[in-house]
């Protein structure tokens, strides 16, 4: 293997090998653009000492050749006396890691060298601010001195001397500085600074390797979801030096603007200084576009480069570079980091100036940029600039809440009982918050990251969240919340919370509608001339995503309302129509009368009385989707969920009885609920088991959605149901159930003297349904997966338990990067699908394929979906948008 490559050797593909820096350096200077000449120390060769806790031998010869070959082409030695070669030290893995180390500059300098830099560029100051530059982050990062300690040395300096900024210092007190810096570094090591440029070259690159295992970047990588075993590459690089006086700077820009995409001239530029200065806002930059005055020559070099890297990598780049005496030098370049609303308008912009096609534009966005897109957000214009923010945190679940402060659960709950909108707020939640954070419009946390109990909890509910906002100090015992500058917000005081951004405000922030939910609902139209441009961008994208996929979109709803959005989101049907909440509210009454029915004549009576209120419904839901699918799930949870709670209902009745009026009703129904009581009602008498245990009741919701059925096409309409059997785990449950529905159909087909076209299917949501598909297929006309309930039967795990309890643990621990019921576990569950899936259709080679469920609404696994090739997802109404675009993005 060869472990060493010269800039002139890499491109923008070796990125794995050569890291993102060293990758994108090679592409510019294969493109001619003035990098300065280096090399790049592969990741294979971090993973071997990594691996083996040394360095292999061969990386040392390797690099001595590069680093002769550099010093010959610049014509000076490394560290050379009286002109010494200085290099920089880059960290740079496959993925750009904010927690890594960052770069050591000026290696080469040592105190007989640094004369030598002092006589080449006639500029002593300069000379000796490089120096101090060198050893402060060579303290900082390769000998783990706390950053501070030269930062306080370089303060006390300025002050001492009356200098505002770093520039001011001259170049004896920067050489006094020298001394001082070295001082600490002998007290903090017990060694002097090193003085042999070789080896602070060998030690810095070491500290890279070593980086890629600290405890900052391990986080992170689990965090995003980054393998471990990548490795990061070293880049060494020949300095240039924006800090030798005014005609020299130092700059990064973006090629267009990250946050809208706007084309234009965005960066900002920094007279005088090095690298690092302009992130770290030492001194105030200037607006990019003010390098035209200042450097007109360079200025627009720099935009030529701008527009080449911009047509070559075919989007938006972001850049470094650096001007020294008036030559510019770039040092960096990579696709650039965007918001969502820009990646759609930068998708569009590049499609129209022919960079790109159409099906490309589809890959550059993705669904959870467009979920982004459909949150309520704080009023750009209605004054979020002028909030009063007091705080920033981690944007753990997005949206835009506002609400009073509590800082209990207990409290939440009360006051969002009497109607007030709470934002609850807490150092860190636990399960106990769970209620807390239900009641809550939004939760804000002073410590945890993006796996912190209240972010997975969160994201889970769909609630706004902001965790780890660390300078806030949430004081739980008096009740308040401390921002640093003594601002103080107390309980019942409104506080505002932005879980896209993560900033926290104190006060009333405007919320509006997202304008792309704007569009999606139809009040707002995307060919007017005034349309936003993220609205054109984002229909223009949709229509793409529909003109490809394959797969079909349809929508979880149960009622008119919820279909009637869900079709201008563009639903093509109804993949899940829950019957359940057709037995609540004042129609719980007959459910009650049903389970406790003695006779059959009580319990047709019942019945009887129950299937004009199904009708009703049915009728509603086919009107809403009429010409499209509708698939109706019979009744699903067990029968208890129906009836009084155990505890309340022995309480009243054991309190009635010794009062002595124990009413016979409550006596009856507690026995029931006795009977009917289970150690786990999930594994329980539910689902086609609760049909073929009470006669009568998947009858009659049968002939309701036939009846309903038979009525709409009376009245001239299109009605397309489905009728499909939940919990199945065995054909044999779904062939009695079967024949007792066919009997009902004909019986209504005739009296109506209509075809009513229904078809019957199973929902294949047990382990066993998916084991033996080949088996149910043949008496089941589809196949809709049910991946909620297959996902906790497959695991054992219980939804509603579990997240709360131990997925922190797990997620943070890294057994999983996401949660199996967010992500359809495709190893496991989605293992399941496959294989039922091809069984099911080599029995029946026209079977209708679904799947509902969360995860139908989910990008990852709508990709799955299509891979396995089902007919159709099925999602909550809000997510169809999502849906549909990654069905796009899966077929383009
Ligand atoms: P990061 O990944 O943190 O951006 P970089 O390796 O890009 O770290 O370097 C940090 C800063 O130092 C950047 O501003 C970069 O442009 C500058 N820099 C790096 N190498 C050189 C060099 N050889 N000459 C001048 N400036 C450099
Ligand atoms: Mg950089
Ligand atoms: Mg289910």
């Amino acid at each position: 293997t060869k472990y060493v490559y010269d800039f002139s050797e890499g491109n923008k593909d070796l990125k794995g090998l050569l890291g993102g820096k060293g990758a994108n350096l090679a592409e510019m200077n294969n493109l001619g653009l003035p990098v300065p000449p280096g090399f790049t120390i592969t990741t294979e060769a971090c993973k071997a000492y990594l691996d083996s806790g040394e360095a292999p031998a061969q990386l040392r010869d390797e690099v001595s050749a590069h680093l002769s070959a550099l010093e010959e082409r610049m014509g000076k030695k490394l560290g050379q006396a009286d002109d010494p070669l200085l290099v920089s030290v880059r960290s740079g893995a496959k993925f750009s890691m904010p927690g890594m180390m960052d770069t050591v500059l000026n290696i080469g300098l040592s105190d007989e060298s640094v004369h030598g830099l002092a006589a080449q560029s006639g500029d002593e100051r300069f000379a000796w601010d490089s120096y101090r530059r060198l050893i402060q982050m060579f303290g900082d990062t390769v000998l783990g001195i706390h950053g501070e300690r030269f930062a306080e040395t370089l303060e006390e300096a300025k002050t001492a001397r009356g200098a505002t900024t770093d520039v001011d210092l001259s170049a004896e007190a920067l050489k006094e500085l020298v001394t001082k810096f070295k001082n600490i570094v002998s007290e903090e090591t017990g060694r002097d600074f090193p003085q042999d440029p070789r080896e602070q070259m060998d030690l810095a690159v070491r500290a890279v390797f070593d980086s890629w295992n600290g405890s900052r970047a391990r986080l992170y990588r689990r965090q995003e979801r980054i393998p471990h075993d990548l490795g990061t590459a070293v880049n060494i690089c020949s300095m240039v030096f924006g800090n030798l006086g005014p005609d020299s700077g130092t700059g990064v820009a973006f090629t267009r603007d990250p946050a809208s995409g706007q084309q234009g001239v965005y960066g900002d530029y920094l007279q005088n200084a090095q690298g690092e200065d302009v992130v770290a806002g030492i001194r105030n930059t200037v607006p990019l576009a003010d390098l035209e005055a200042l450097d007109k020559a360079s200025y627009d070099q720099l935009m030529q480069i701008m527009e080449t890297l911009e047509n070559h990598y075919r989007d938006l780049c972001d850049i470094e570079f650096t001007i020294e005496r008036g030559k510019l030098w770039m040092l960096q370049t990579r696709v650039g980091k965007r918001t969502a609303a820009a990646a759609f308008r930068i998708a569009t912009q590049l499609v129209d100036q022919g960079l790109i096609d159409e099906a490309e534009a589809l890959r550059r966005v993705n669904g959870s940029q467009l979920a982004q897109l459909m949150f309520p957000r704080f009023d750009a214009g209605g004054g979020v600039e002028n909030a009063d923010q007091i705080g920033w945190g981690i944007a753990a679940s997005p949206g835009a809440a506002v609400g009073k402060a509590v800082f209990d659960s207990y409290t939440a709950i009360k006051w969002s009982r009497s109607g007030e909108k709470v934002i609850l707020i807490r150092r860190e939640t636990n399960p106990d918050d769970l209620d807390g954070m239900l009641a809550a419009e939004g939760i804000l946390t002073s410590r945890g990251g993006k796996t912190s109990h209240a972010a997975v909890v969160a994201r889970g509910m769909g609630k706004t969240c902001v965790c780890g906002a660390e300078e806030l100090e949430v004081d739980t015992k008096r009740r308040c919340l401390k921002a640093p500058g003594g601002k103080v917000v107390e309980e019942g005081d409104v506080v505002s919370i932005d879980g896209s951004t993560g900033k926290v405000y104190a006060g009333e922030v405007p919320v509006v509608p997202s304008p792309v939910v704007e569009y999606f609902e139809g009040r707002m139209h995307a060919g007017a001339d005034d349309a936003d441009e993220l609205v054109k961008a984002v229909h223009r994208i949709m229509a793409y995503a529909d003109r490809v996929r394959r797969l079909r979109v349809r929508a979880n709803a149960d009622n008119a309302e919820d279909a009637a959005r869900a079709r201008r989101f563009g639903a093509q049907g109804i993949g899940l129509c829950r019957t359940e909440h057709m037995f609540l509210g004042e129609r719980r009454e007959l459910v009650e009368r049903l389970i406790l029915a003695d006779t059959e004549e009580e319990r047709k009576r019942a019945l009887h009385a129950l299937l004009p209120l199904q009708q009703g419904d049915f009728v509603e839901l086919f009107e809403s989707m009429d010409g499209l699918p509708v698939t109706v799930r019979l009744l699903d949870p067990p029968l208890h969920e129906f009836l009084p709670d155990i505890t309340e209902l022995s309480v009243r009745v054991a309190l009635a009885e010794s009062r002595k009026d124990a009413n016979e009703n409550d006596l009856r129904l507690l026995q029931a609920v006795h009977r009917l009581h289970e150690q786990n009602p999930m594994l329980g008498l539910r689902g086609v088991r609760l049909g073929l245990v009470i006669p009568g009741l998947f009858t009659m919701q049968i002939r309701a959605i036939a009846e309903a059925a038979a009525e709409r096409k009376a009245g001239g309409g299109d009605p397309r149901a489905e009728i499909m059997i939940p919990l199945v785990g065995t054909v044999q449950e779904l062939e009695l159930v079967r024949e007792e529905a066919e009997e009902v159909i004909n019986e209504v087909e005739q009296e109506r003297g209509v075809d009513l076209g229904l078809s019957l299917g199973t929902m294949i949501e047990l382990p066993r349904a998916a084991l033996t598909a080949g088996q149910i297929a043949e008496c089941a006309d589809f196949f809709s997966f049910g991946t909620n309930d297959l996902t906790q039967t497959v695991w054992a795990f219980s939804r509603d338990d579990v997240e709360a309890s131990f997925f922190t643990a797990y997620l943070e621990k890294g057994i999983f990067g996401v949660s199996p019921f967010e992500t359809i576990d495709k190893d496991g569950v989605g293992s399941l699908v496959r294989s039922a899936a091809e069984a099911g259709r080599a029995t029946r080679p026209d079977l209708k394929l679904g799947v509902c469920g969360e995860h139908g609404g989910d990008p990852e696994s709508v990709h799955f979906f299509h891979e396995v090739g089902l007919d159709y997802v099925s999602c909550s109404p809000f997510r169809i948008p999502v849906a549909r675009l990654e069905a796009g993005r899966a077929a383009a």
